[in-house]
Order: C-alpha cells, then structure tokens, then sequence
C-alpha cells in the first residue's frame, strides 16, 4: 500500500499518472494537486474511468497538501515548460519562485517520503527542493539524465537492431544543454561501443539525443510520454524497494549541487552513487556541467 502525491497536472503530470495506470505498480492511492483545480477534477474523472481496464487498483482522487502528510512520494511537475526556442535554463526564474510555496506546503504537513522532481531546469529544481525541504539529501530524487538515458538505448538500439534494454549506456551530468555520454563505459554484451559503432556514428546519436526536447517541442509543443515513464520507472525502483540503478539527479557534496549520476534508488531514496571511471574529456565535460549547474545556482542568490 502506497501513495503517491502528484503536483501539477500538465502534460508531465498527467502522462505519469496514465502510465503509472497502464503498469502494475505498488501505487494504492493516487491524489493530484494543482493549481487548476477544476481541471484536477476532470482528470480524476477521466484517470477513475480507466480502472476497469487497468493492472493497477488504485484510489485517484483531487489532493490536498495535507495528503502529504503520509505520503510516500510526492512527485512534483508543477510549473512553465519550454516554448520553441527557450533552453531548460530559461525557465529558471519563473520555477524557482513557485517551489518555495510547493515545498514549504509539502513540510507544513509532515511529509518525510522521497521527493522525486520533474520541473525544469531539472538539477536546479531538484537542489530547490533538497534546500527548502530541509530532508536528507538522499530523499529528494530529480530524474536527472533518466529520460536522456533511454532516448540514448533508443536510438543506438534502433541503429543497431538490439533490444534497448540490452544496451549499457548512459547520458549523466546537467539534464540540459552540457549533458553528455560517456562513450568509454558504453557496452553491449561487456563488447565495448566502438566495436558496433564509429567515432562519427556515435556523436551522431549523442547530438540527436541532446537535441531531441527541441526537435519534439519544435513539432508538438511539449515533451511528455517519455518523461511519464521516466518518473514511473523511478517510482517503482523506490516503492519497490528496487535498488535499480538509473541516471538519476542526486545530490553532489563536493560541489553542492544535484546533477545527473548513475545512483542505486530505494525505499530510501538514493542508497548510493556509482562513480564511473571517465577519461580526461569527459572528466572535462563532467566538470563543465558541474560549472553550469553552479552557476545557476549560485545566480539565484538564495
Ligand atoms: P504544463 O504547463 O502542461 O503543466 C504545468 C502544470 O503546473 C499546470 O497544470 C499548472 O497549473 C501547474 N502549476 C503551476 N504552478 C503551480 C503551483 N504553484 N502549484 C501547483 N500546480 C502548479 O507543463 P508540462 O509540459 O507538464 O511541464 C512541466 C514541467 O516538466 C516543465 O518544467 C517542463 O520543462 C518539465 N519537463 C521535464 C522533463 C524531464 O526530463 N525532467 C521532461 C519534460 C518536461
């Protein structure tokens, strides 16, 4: 028995509830906040009208904050997305102001769960809700590089016609613009990536893969299904008591910022980071997004 209390129903919100729906998952009730409540009230309506048909037994209804109180995830999908042309970064003013309000609500009630964030810009919001909820560090979770991940397995999966899931490659650092793979810990079968693909082939699919929010946003306005499984996938891994690893935002002492990392998640949150032994480029592009982060926040002048 499990509840899950989501924050913003927009297109993020709502495909993780429908794909949350469409699994059988650890999830028994479901509240969903918004500011928009009658809207609230019809995707509930719309969300109950699929429970004969689902895996899942769930109780779906409109939340409050006070459903925060025994909660064992919030997930928080509240706020501005990108407009054609505008980066994850630009979203950082106007997202960053209505956190406060979100996660002091969310504590006013005694919530001790995971928090799991899926706002952009993704680090920056995820460190927001580490600082303002005061929770240990390894309880707020943002999906980091999670959905990056699987646009990168996706598409070397596609180019080389193997099933994604047998492909061992991640997207870590920024969930934005400096976010990068790290070719030299790529495999398939423990054969390392260079030997299914060249130099040129492979930074094809890792621009293809850093370029796909725009080139989606640019044809339908938003990005949504993907991120829904993200957020389902880490949900499970923390309900289920999984231990999975995934390329989560989890939080960097040395630096003090979250960003993107292959982590082991639990009921706990994240139970421990996996370093990756990088080359010296991609030790340099690692510390280049650790920079961009930090900058962000350090421009916020919390
Ligand atoms: P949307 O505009 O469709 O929905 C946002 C919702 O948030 C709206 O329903 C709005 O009423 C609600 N909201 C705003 N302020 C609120 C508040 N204070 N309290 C409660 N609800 C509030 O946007 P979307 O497409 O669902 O995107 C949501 C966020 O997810 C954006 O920041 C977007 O960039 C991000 N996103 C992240 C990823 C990822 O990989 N992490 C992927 C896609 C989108």
């Amino acid at each position: 028995m499990s509840k899950v209390v989501l924050i913003g129903c927009g297109n993020v919100g709502m495909s993780y509830s429908y794909a949350l729906l469409n699994q059988r998952t650890a999830v028994s009730e479901l509240a969903l906040i918004d500011l928009d409540k009658e809207r609230v009230e019809g995707e509930v309506m719309d969300l109950n009208h699929c429970l004969a048909f689902s895996p899942s037994k769930m109780n779906i209804h409109s939340g409050e904050y006070s459903d925060c109180s025994d909660a064992d995830v919030v997930v928080i999908c509240a706020g501005a997305n990108q407009k054609p042309g505008e980066t994850r970064m630009d979203l950082i003013n106007k997202n960053s102001q209505i956190f406060k309000t979100i996660v002091d609500n969310v504590m006013k009630n005694g919530f001790n769960g995971v928090f799991l964030v899926a706002t952009n810009p993704l680090d920056v919001m995820t460190y927001l809700t580490w600082k303002y909820s005061g929770l240990d560090s390894s309880k707020v979770i943002g999906s980091g590089t999670c959905l990056d991940t699987s646009r990168l397995r996706f598409l070397l999966g596609d180019k080389l016609g193997i099933n994604p899931e047998s492909i061992n490659a991640y997207v870590i650092g920024e969930h934005g613009d400096s976010e990068f793979v790290p070719w030299s810990n790529a495999d398939i079968a423990l054969q390392p990536i260079d030997k299914f693909l060249n130099n040129d082939e492979l930074e094809h699919i890792a621009s293809n893969v850093k370029n796909a929010a725009y080139e989606i946003i640019n044809r339908k306005g938003a990005t949504y299904y993907g991120i829904g499984m993200a957020l389902v996938k880490i949900t499970n891994a923390i309900l289920g008591d999984e231990n999975t690893v995934l390329t989560v935002s989890t939080y960097d002492k040395d630096n003090d910022i979250f960003i993107g990392l292959p982590a082991v998640v639990n009921k706990n949150g994240v139970a421990e980071k996996i370093y990756l032994d990088l080359s010296e480029e991609e030790e340099n592009k690692l510390q280049n997004s650790v920079n961009v982060i930090k900058n962000a926040i350090n421009n916020l002048h919390l």
